[in-house]
């Protein structure tokens, strides 16, 4: 059995939609759809009902911090023509959290890691937005 998220249900065009893009996936296995629900902490900056802005709990930098969308796509490789405003979205979060955090005149890095080869960890598109010391190119 998998289950949709409530916002999921309602904004995209309910169980029919979700069938179509999700298949047999089980979003109730995946550690950031549970933080967008609120069914786990985390150390939220920023939120809107489309994206949602926390800390990472392994930060590589002094500020360290996740942007991921509501709604659950699992690599860069899914999205879709119809996400382009989402990813728009996803910028303008990291921007907004990137003044509050006071990184954005020095500079900070953006990151979507690919599937595993880029270190990618966890399903769920998440832009990382690092700042706070040197960034190095090329990263490692
Ligand atoms: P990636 O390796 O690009 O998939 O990045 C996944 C990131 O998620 C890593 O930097 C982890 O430290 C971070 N992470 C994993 N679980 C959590 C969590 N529950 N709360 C915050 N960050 C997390």
């Amino acid at each position: 059995m998998w289950t949709a998220a409530p916002w999921l249900m309602h904004s995209s065009g309910g169980a029919r939609w979700v069938e179509q893009n999700y298949g047999e996936y089980d979003m109730t296995d995946c550690i950031f759809c549970k933080i967008a629900a609120g069914e786990i902490p985390a150390d939220i900056l920023y939120e809107n009902e489309d994206v949602l802005a926390f800390r990472d709990l392994n930060p590589q930098a002094p500020t360290h911090v996740l942007v991921i969308p509501r709604r659950h796509i699992s690599t860069l490789n899914d999205l879709q023509p119809e996400d382009a405003e989402l990813v728009g979205k996803m910028s303008l979060a990291a921007k907004t959290v990137a003044r509050q955090e006071g990184i954005a005149e020095e500079g900070y890095r953006t990151v979507f890691n690919c599937n595993a080869g880029a270190g990618q960890t966890v399903f769920h598109i998440h832009m990382h937005v690092l700042g706070g010391r040197p960034m190095h190119w090329p990263p490692g």
